[in-house]
């Protein structure tokens, strides 16, 4: 085989609400996270993206930078199948890959110059805070979306869809909090209802566990009580 080495620089970095792994949704637009690209300098340049407002969704190609460095392996644990039976790792949407490569779909919400700095707007992000973007495509919805297309796992591994509940003891802290950050209700609805707990622990209804998850800079307790789950209080993070 020939020489076919090829280094690839980002273009570019996403700003998104998730600060940590734990709790990301694990495929883009079941949460409707917004997200903002800002460009390397030598991608600041509006004509990067003339047209792209035509499309109302595009692809966003990632390092998935915060696991990159712990390799891959042929086959990885499966979340969906509960986490101990394995894929292949082309058969997996899984972190851990030859090359680290991402892709997401992702709403365009449309992109504006601020203070000379070029910045694209997108919702329903998967993707931790501070990601590298290496390309971003339109979305091609002719070639693109496949309605016929079959999944095996869908029917035998639906996203869990768990009621949420605010204690009330913390409602008028998210009152406040949802000043600062409108989409925060909504949006800590959406990730709690697919019960961000590791697979074997899915299935339990009582955990008084409590768990926490950073949304933006807010700490999100939580547990699980009667098969919903109860948040329970909010604290900055990082703490
Ligand atoms: N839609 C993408 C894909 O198919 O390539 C992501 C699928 S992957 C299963 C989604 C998970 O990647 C998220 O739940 C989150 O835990 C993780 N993730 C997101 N951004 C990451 C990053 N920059 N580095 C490492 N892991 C990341």
């Amino acid at each position: 085989m020939p020489d076919t080495n090829f280094a690839i620089t980002p273009i570019g970095n996403i700003t998104t609400p998730f600060r940590q792994k734990f709790a990301i949704p694990r495929q883009p637009n079941l949460a409707s996270a917004k997200g903002t690209v800002r460009f390397a300098p030598q991608f600041n340049d509006a004509n990067c993206l003339k047209g792209l407002e035509g499309y109302s969704h595009l692809w966003l190609l990632f390092v998935f930078h915060a696991t990159v460095e712990r390799g891959w392996k042929p086959t990885v644990k499966a979340p969906r199948l509960g986490g101990n039976a394995t894929l292949g790792v082309f058969a997996s949407r899984s972190t851990h890959r030859p090359n680290g490569i991402g892709m997401s779909v992702v709403r365009n919400l449309g992109h504006q110059m601020n203070r000379g700095k070029l910045e694209l707007l997108v919702e329903g992000v998967d993707l931790l805070d501070g990601t590298p973007i290496v390309d971003i495509k339109p979305y091609i919805h002719y070639a693109d979306a496949l309605p016929h297309a079959t999944d095996a796992l869908e029917d035998y591994a639906p996203l869990p869809n768990r009621a949420v509940e605010i204690a009330s003891t913390a409602k008028a802290d998210l009152a406040v909090l949802a000043r600062r950050y409108p989409d925060l209700p909504a949006l800590l609805e959406k990730v709690l209802q697919q019960d961000p707990r590791p697979a074997y622990r899915q299935f339990d209804d009582n955990d008084d566990k409590e768990y926490r998850v950073a949304l933006y800079d807010v700490d999100i307790a939580w547990k699980v009580q009667e098969g919903r789950i109860l948040v329970t209080g909010f604290s900055p993070f990082p703490n």
